[in-house]
């Protein structure tokens, strides 16, 4: 099979696309036929090579992928093959044409969602789910900023709280990024790029602030985002690229959280609840992952380029062999 493989840690042109042996399933893993892969920024920090994970040379890149079950080890039990599914966190890349997971890494994909809104799963509405509920635990009625709305996790966040009856105010930087924040579930949307934008926050929230901020950015956004929230207000810092001065005073008034959110230590537990939630979601509609780029396997470096471009997200860019 196809896949894309790193040899140095390095720029984008370190992914090469190369042939490697098929993969065989063991004890209780699965292999499946990879239609589409996720891109996600975390996958360009780690291919730098100065990420805390430092994976072992050569790999094959990738944490989400939507695609068929080709084979099951023994003592499977969830899925078989011909199965449509959609993985993440498996133990092979899915930067190419077969994965190879474990049993509860996979996840049954509904005949309404295509493979390429698979591969917008896990890592972007996996985070979105754990911020929004698991960390933030933001409760129906309340006021949810999503200061970053436009890209993978922030459009999966909008959608998800929406559905669970908040009021959705989301941010993007582009004219084309706002009105897929609105269409996707936001009552209000605010534009990152231009001055004072947070100011309206004020007066959309009759002068009260928001219960919960679901952060994208925070070394730019986390000292503004302690001004705007209400009492007992949340921030979840779901990203964040670098350092930033904050007045603790802010916090101490409202008697504010800053919540940390990491995907990876996500409980076996919380795990199980997350993917019940969304893939129920997506049987019901009220999730419905936007791809904004379809780019071949062969192109990946391209995708990383674009993965990390400080403006003008549209959903989610995926990959397909
Ligand atoms: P993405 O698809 O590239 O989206 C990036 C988002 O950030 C876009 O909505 C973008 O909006 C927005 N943004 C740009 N400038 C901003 C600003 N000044 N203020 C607020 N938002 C701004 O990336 P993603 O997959 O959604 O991931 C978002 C962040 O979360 C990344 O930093 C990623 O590394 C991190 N992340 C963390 C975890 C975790 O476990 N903690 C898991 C997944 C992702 P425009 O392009 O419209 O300007």
């Amino acid at each position: 099979m196809k896949a894309i493989r790193v040899h140095e840690f390095g720029g984008p042109e370190v992914m090469k696309l190369e042939d490697v042996p098929d993969l065989q399933p063991g004890p209780g893993q699965v292999v499946v036929r990879i239609h589409a892969a996720g891109v996600n920024p975390v996958e360009s920090y780690v291919r730098t090579g100065t990420y805390a994970m430092k994976p072992t040379l050569p790999y094959t890149p990738g944490t989400d992928g939507g695609g068929v079950v080709m084979a099951v080890g023994p003592g499977v039990k969830r899925v078989k093959a011909g199965d449509r599914v959609y993985t993440t966190l498996p133990n092979s890349g899915t930067y190419a044409e077969q994965v190879l997971s474990n049993e509860a890494q996979v996840h049954r994909l509904p005949d309404n969602v295509s493979f390429e809104q698979g591969a917008a799963m896990g890592v972007p509405y996996g985070t979105a789910y754990r911020g929004l509920f698991q960390r933030a635990e933001a409760q129906p009625a309340e006021t949810v900023l999503v200061h970053g709305a436009s890209g993978g996790v922030g459009s999966a966040a909008a959608q998800l709280a929406r559905a669970a009856g908040m009021t959705v105010i989301g941010t993007a930087g582009s004219e084309r990024g706002l009105e897929l924040v609105k269409k996707e579930g936001a009552h209000h949307v605010l534009n990152h790029a231009s001055d004072g934008y947070l100011d309206e926050l004020m007066t959309l929230t009759d002068g009260r602030g928001v219960d919960v901020i679901l952060e994208m950015l925070a070394n730019r956004n986390l000292a503004k985002d302690l001004t705007v929230l209400a009492k007992k207000g949340r921030v979840a810092v779901i990203g964040s690229r670098g350092a930033i001065e904050i007045d603790p005073r802010n916090a101490m008034g409202r008697e504010a959280d800053i919540r940390g959110v990491t995907l990876m230590n996500t409980s076996e537990q919380e795990y199980k609840a997350m993917h019940a939630a969304l893939v129920a979601g997506l049987e019901n509609g009220t999730l419905r992952p936007v791809i904004g780029q379809r780019i071949p396997l062969a192109e990946a470096p391209r995708a990383h380029v674009e993965i990390m471009k400080p403006s003008g997200a549209h959903g989610k860019i995926v990959l397909v062999p």
